[in-house]
């Protein structure tokens, strides 16, 4: 078994986490390794599951790909599935997906017996470098995205590029929206990095996808252990989410996570380069580069404003009526407060 390329360390014990082409089929040796004797069952979407064969021997249990699956409808026929396969706590579950089959198996394991170990295979570029990361699971509800859920750190991710053989190509080109997202919260060189590569970066070369998981998930990890909780400085991570979610949840997630995370990210520039917090030129900066990388950056016309308002009022970062957004002071430096309040007047303007 190789060394994990970074361990993430957080309150309740370490995570390692395994970068390289090829590793999948080492698989079975990291869990018995790092779980031994636990019996491990795949949580996988329809569509993973024939592209990505399971590689170990387990039982598996599937969903209808998409985000409409993120629900507590599927949490708990999951959790029956589970039950009726008789799985105790000696359980273990392997998380093989996109950032949904992540969050919703992450969050099956996270309350299943009250809590049994799981581990990230994530097959999606954002699910390599954002979803799979930092132990955030849940299920969206009628009310808004991400509402339900729980902390639950996997015991290991383990994160093979060549698993990106057979994703889509708006999937990928989504995934390079949280790319840019933690390029924008860490450091301007970050950006610069990014920028300089697009090219082989569309061309999937091995190379430079193996390259940006490292710098991207050694961002978010940094951010993640010194804030596991969120109670400050890991909300920058939220940068364009407040308007990402909104999109998503008004658009009946017609458009994708990272699309709306490219469109969240240009916007907030704007509404921070309105209040005086942003430098101006930022939402510029971002939209040139994210415009490169094939991605939306403005609001699709269709979408209704009031409704995007209403979406925003569930967003879990607002407190005491006010909208809150995690504004960049520039083009890779974050704000401090993490969730600042902007009056709704100066959000209604910029949408
Ligand atoms: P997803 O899981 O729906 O995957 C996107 C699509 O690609 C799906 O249809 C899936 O079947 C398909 N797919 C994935 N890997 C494939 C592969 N290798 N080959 C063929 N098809 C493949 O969505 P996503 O974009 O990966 O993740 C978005 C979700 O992640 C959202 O729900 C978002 O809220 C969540 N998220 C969570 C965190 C977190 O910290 N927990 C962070 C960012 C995003």
């Amino acid at each position: 078994m190789k060394p994990p390329a970074l361990i993430l360390r957080h309150a309740t014990g370490t995570c390692p986490v395994f970068i390289g082409p090829g590793i999948l089929p080492e698989l079975p040796a990291i869990l018995d390794a790092l779980l031994p004797g636990r019996r491990p069952v795949v949580i996988s979407d329809a569509q993973v599951a024939a592209a990505v064969p399971p590689p170990l021997d387990a039982p598996l249990l599937s969903f209808p790909a998409g985000e409409a699956s993120k629900t507590r409808d599927t949490w708990a026929r999951l959790t029956d599935d589970l039950l009726a396969l008789g799985v105790g706590r000696d359980g273990a579950v392997v998380a093989l997906g996109g950032g949904v089959t992540g969050d919703l198996a992450g969050f099956v394991a996270a309350t299943y017996l009250r809590g049994i170990p799981f581990v990230q295979v994530p097959t999606s570029l954002l699910a390599m470098l954002d979803a799979s990361i930092g132990g955030k699971t849940g299920v969206d509800v009628p009310a808004g995205k991400n509402l339900v859920g729980a902390f639950h750190q996997p015991a290991a991710v383990v994160i093979d590029p060549r698993a990106l053989g057979t994703l889509p190509e708006r999937e990928y080109r989504a995934g390079l929206a949280e790319a840019v997202k933690h390029a924008a919260i860490a450091d301007p060189s970050e950006l610069s990095w990014l920028d300089a590569r697009v090219e082989p970066l569309l061309a999937r070369d091995e190379a430079v996808v193996d390259g940006l998981l490292r710098r991207s998930i050694a961002i978010k990890a940094a951010i993640v252990m010194a804030d596991e909780r969120e109670g400050g400085r890991r909300a920058a991570l939220n940068a364009g989410h407040t308007v990402a979610h909104a999109i998503e949840s008004v658009s009946g997630y017609s458009v994708l996570h990272g699309e709306a995370v490219a469109i969240g990210l240009v916007t907030e520039a704007r509404l921070g380069e309105r209040l005086g917090v942003t430098a101006s030129g930022t939402a510029a900066i971002l939209a040139q580069l994210l415009a490169r990388c094939g991605l939306p950056v403005s609001l699709p016309p269709e979408l209704d404003r009031d409704a995007l308002i209403a979406a925003m009022q569930s967003d879990k970062k607002n407190r005491q009526g006010a909208l809150r957004f995690a504004l960049l002071r520039s083009a890779g430096v974050t704000a401090e407060p993490w969730a600042t309040p902007v009056p709704e007047g100066v959000i209604r303007d910029v949408l």
